[in-house]
């Protein structure tokens, strides 16, 4: 215990644990901004706390692709214009948001909500994987891109789905030219994003 210290009030003490949960936001960011919305305008706080709630009640996951949405199909899957010979297949729905910035893939996507990762437990059945290979067989495709992370967990999930795929007879391919190793997706710039996805290579 921080003896000698006053002791936080319990509210602010909760609100600054909840945020500390978050990702990216270590002990000191979440008292920071534990304080900074007790400072804030209380209608600031309804704000923040309506639009935590509502993307709960709100969004769903498409139930062909994965992706977030708040309907269901996702508009990519809905969409007229999509190639739909080409499956993307990513970790998380913001790796969809970062490939769609580069505007040059026309195709459908796939998320898997996580990577093989025994260190972690995440095994192959802890991620879409058998929702992929349905997909798949259901209406099958010319071309899988594999845009899984280039870091350990996203390359050993590559080499897996590959094993799984090529024996079906469809090209898969790998987004990898311009994507140094220990690259996420989401953080990626747009050059180096839209080099990956053009200059993508059989796997
Ligand atoms: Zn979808």
């Amino acid at each position: 215990m921080n003896q000698g210290l006053p002791p936080t009030a319990e509210p602010i003490q909760k609100l600054i644990q909840e945020l500390n949960r978050l990702p990216g936001i270590g002990p000191k960011s979440a008292q920071r901004l534990a304080y900074h919305l007790l400072r804030a305008p209380e209608e600031q706080s309804k704000l923040l706390a309506d639009a935590i709630l509502s993307v709960k009640q709100k969004i769903t996951l498409c139930s062909t692709c994965f992706n977030a949405t708040a309907s269901d199909p996702c508009p990519i899957c809905r969409s007229e214009q999509r190639d739909r010979s080409k499956i993307c297949i990513v970790e998380q729905p913001q790796d969809i948001l970062a490939l769609e910035h580069t505007r040059v893939y026309k195709g459908l996507y796939h998320v898997l909500h996580g990577a093989i990762s025994p260190t972690e437990g995440v095994g192959t059945d802890n991620i879409r994987i058998r929702e992929l290979m349905q997909r798949l067989q259901d209406s099958p495709v010319d071309e899988v891109i594999l845009a899984t992370n280039t870091n350990l967990e996203g390359e050993q999930t590559a080499l897996y789905l590959n094993r799984l795929i090529s024996p079906l007879g469809i090209r898969v391919t790998r987004l990898a030219r311009g994507l140094p190793f220990g690259t996420e997706l989401e953080y990626a710039d747009d050059v180096t994003l839209t080099r990956a996805i053009e200059g993508r290579t059989e796997f």
